[in-house]
């Protein structure tokens, strides 16, 4: 049974709010988050990224998900310098987003 990345909680896949898949060595690799432990480690306030394909929100912990069948997924990369990255298109354009200049965009725009 799938189980929280962070509390380690068991529950069916769906009751859970936060997804991940990532690919690793061409096998899918799937995470899980509870409801509690995405507001406390990705941030409870979600502000829409507009003005790409995906349909994504960001948080002022400076996670980024998409909504996709509805459900939520986490497409935040982090380098290793603690750098954080994602992937977004724009009409059939692929380009990678440093979450730090989304944030000012998104985010703090909200806040003046
Ligand atoms: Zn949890």
């Amino acid at each position: 049974m799938p189980h929280c990345t962070f509390c380690n909680v068991e529950r069916d896949e769906n009751d859970f709010y936060m997804h991940s898949s990532h690919k690793v060595n061409g096998r899918e690799q799937k995470g899980y988050t509870c409801k509690s432990c995405s507001d406390l480690h990705y941030g409870d306030t979600w502000y829409p990224i507009e003005g790409y394909n995906e349909k994504c929100d960001i948080s002022k912990r400076g996670t980024v998900r998409e909504l996709r069948n509805g459900r939520y997924y986490n497409i935040t990369y982090v380098q290793n310098a603690g750098k954080q990255y994602v992937y977004l298109s724009k009409g059939d354009k692929d380009m990678r987003k440093n979450v730090g200049s989304l944030m000012k965009k998104y985010i703090y725009k909200n806040q003046i």
